[in-house]
């Protein structure tokens, strides 16, 4: 069964084509700047990478050529033969605690939560609605960032707050890359064939940390936003609140726009001064330049907080895995993770840090009191494993 995996950004579309159950993948692409001048559009087939330059007004535009390209490539035959299409939705508050098949409800309730994310879920609800006008017949899956989170206590996701702003207003944590966390829990459920207490260190440019027991979330960085948490490429993370107001006046802005530079401004590329990209970061401090040397202490320390914690609070975890770009491939950030965890135990061999990127491999000693391993995620198949199971049923 042909199964779509689907992530559909403000002017961006992404697409994974799974042969399911095999989980293979077929053909995968991006459509980017949708609804500027010029378009462009990369595909991925058997080894090869296609790239195309056009006019895309629209998702719906997208996704027309999109298909169109399947049959040209005799990927598909006939449209017929996609039997599902899961969609990654941003925000699902705390209605969804699984992926559901959509129907009006669940787009009634996606514009909904358009207030909780505002740029996330009418990017995704587009994405929905510009393949329901193409693929009229085919049934469709939403998958929520948010989901996974779910299983969190109120004395997790409750702010110490008046407690009807969360009843009345929903604010509260809710958490993200939530389907990255799961693939981790999953992978490593499989891999060390049981349950176990799991840091899942989800780096990337956004990143978030997942304290996972028995496949289930207990507390995560990420919060009412995906602002929370970790220091991040652009995001500031955890900041005092206090500072909005105060330099709301000093810089004469509103708060919506001072957000607007802790989520775009803010975090190792105001920090280094050079880059949110984690490669140009460190080919400067390895250079010795001083302020990314500042900014990659800042960067780990937040990460190593945020173990430590889950550590405690998972009563001694049995391991920590690394992921997504940052966490696959930098074996320089993981040193300066690790090597501050000495206290709790963690020790890690140097050499098969360094030499494991972009692929599975455990990096810690056999002295290590948690195991951690590198792990590279994969959200769009826990996309499609969700799609092939609701529309199979
Ligand atoms: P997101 O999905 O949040 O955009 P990714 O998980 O794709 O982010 O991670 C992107 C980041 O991963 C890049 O900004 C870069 O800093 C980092 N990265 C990717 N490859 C490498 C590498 N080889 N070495 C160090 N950092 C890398």
């Amino acid at each position: 069964m042909k199964i779509l995996s689907v992530n559909a950004g403000s002017s961006s579309l992404k697409f994974t084509l799974f042969e399911m159950p095999e989980e293979k993948v077929i053909v995968s692409g991006t459509f980017e700047k949708i609804g500027l001048d010029s378009s462009i559009y990369t595909i991925k087939y058997n080894g090869e990478k296609i790239k195309k330059e056009c006019i895309l007004n629209t998702h719906k535009d997208a996704v027309n050529v999109l298909m169109k390209e399947l049959i040209n490539m005799n990927i598909i035959a006939s449209y017929d033969e996609i039997e599902g299409i899961g969609h990654r939705v941003v925000q699902g508050a705390d209605k969804y605690s699984k992926s559901v098949l959509i129907d009006e409800g669940v787009c009634k309730d996606i514009v909904e939560f358009t207030s909780l994310a505002p740029i996330h879920n009418p990017a995704n609800l587009t994405g929905i609605e510009s393949f329901k006008e193409v693929l009229s017949n085919v049934k469709q899956v939403a998958v929520f960032d948010t989901a996974f989170h779910q299983t969190m206590k109120e004395s997790e996701y409750l702010y110490p707050l008046p407690i009807e702003w969360a009843k009345k207003y929903g604010v509260r944590k809710y958490g993200f890359h939530g389907s990255s966390h799961r693939y981790i829990s999953e992978y490593m459920r499989d891999y060390l064939k049981s349950d176990s207490k799991i840091i899942s260190c989800h780096i990337g440019n956004g990143a978030s940390i997942c304290a996972i027991e028995n496949g289930k979330c207990k507390d995560t960085s990420m919060g009412f936003t995906p602002l929370a948490g970790l220091m991040m490429g652009t995001r500031c993370g955890d900041v005092d609140v206090s500072i909005v107001p105060y330099l709301c006046e000093k810089l004469d802005i509103t708060a919506t726009e001072l957000v607007d530079k802790f989520n775009k401004e803010s975090g190792l590329h105001a920090v280094t001064g050079v880059s949110s990209d984690l490669r140009d970061v460190e080919s400067e401090y390895l250079k010795g330049n001083q302020r990314c040397i500042l900014g990659l202490d800042m960067y780990s320390k937040k990460i190593v907080n945020y173990i430590s914690m889950y550590n405690t609070l998972l009563d001694g975890a049995d391991c920590i895995v690394f992921t997504a770009g940052v966490g696959e491939n930098s074996p320089i950030v993981r040193a300066l993770v690790c090597d501050k965890l000495k206290a709790i135990g963690v020790e890690i061999d140097k050499n098969l840090n360094e030499e494991t990127f972009g692929r599975f491999g455990e990096i810690s000693t056999n002295n290590s009191k948690i195991r951690v391993f590198v792990v590279p995620t994969d959200e769009e198949v826990m996309i499609a494993r969700d799609t092939f199971e609701l529309v199979g049923e």
